[in-house]
């Protein structure tokens, strides 16, 4: 299964309830890069400049990424792309790949909100660490006793929004109907409380 959406749509969020019902890996190739940048590997050193821009990672880098990722035994009964694929070039690369491995993409699902709301959605959120969850300081406020330890994205500010909308609407919009001439792919009104949205998703898994 595939998340798609705006950066702020609510994909993290949704992607974490979502792999504790169907239990299946929860596979976000942004915390991946995150997490090599982190480490300081090669791949972190080379996506740093790209990702704090709010700029794609170049594709045969993220390709290769994630198509390791998703051989890997935790995730041979299914498992739950979030951000991947991104481009055209990212979509046929893991086509094949399912194709030869003999499996398929079941569902693909579109988190849609109006940009409008996403600039703020993006810099008010903030990442627990310890956690994993994801706040927001006006609409989904943290605890007091963990404020101390949350982090904000480097490229959760205005200026690195607004360029990851323009690769969205550029690079991502003809991946969506790459998913939709396929037949698989599902809206779902991301505007709302995480709760509606996952109800939501519910109703749209189920059609
Ligand atoms: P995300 O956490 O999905 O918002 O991704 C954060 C950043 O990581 C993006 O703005 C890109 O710089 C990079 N990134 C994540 N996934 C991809 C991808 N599929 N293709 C290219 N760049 C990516």
């Amino acid at each position: 299964m595939i998340l798609i959406g705006p950066p702020g749509a609510g994909k993290g969020t949704q992607a974490a309830r979502l792999v504790d019902k169907l239990h299946i890996p929860h596979i976000s190739s942004g915390d991946m890069l995150r997490a090599a940048v982190k480490e300081g590997t090669a791949m972190g050193v080379a996506a740093d400049g790209y990702m704090k821009a709010g700029k794609l990672v170049p594709d045969d880098v993220v390709i290769g990424m994630i198509l390791e990722r998703i051989a890997k035994p935790d995730a041979a009964n299914g498992f739950m792309l979030d951000g991947f694929p991104r481009t055209i070039p990212q979509a046929e690369a893991l086509q094949a790949a399912m194709t030869s491995a003999g499996y398929a993409i079941d569902r693909v699902l579109l988190i849609e909100v109006p940009d409008g709301l996403l600039v703020d959605r993006g810099v008010g959120r903030r990442n627990d660490p310890v956690t994993g969850t994801i706040y927001h300081l006006t609409f989904n406020p943290p605890p007091a006793d963990i404020v101390g330890r949350l982090v904000h994205r480097k490229d959760d500010t205005a200026e690195a929004i607004n360029e990851r909308l323009h690769y969205y609407s550029s690079w991502t919009a003809p991946t969506i109907r790459f998913y939709q001439d396929l037949g698989i792919l599902r809206r779902v009104d991301g505007v709302g409380t995480p709760d509606e949205v996952t109800a939501r998703i519910t109703t749209a898994l189920a059609s």
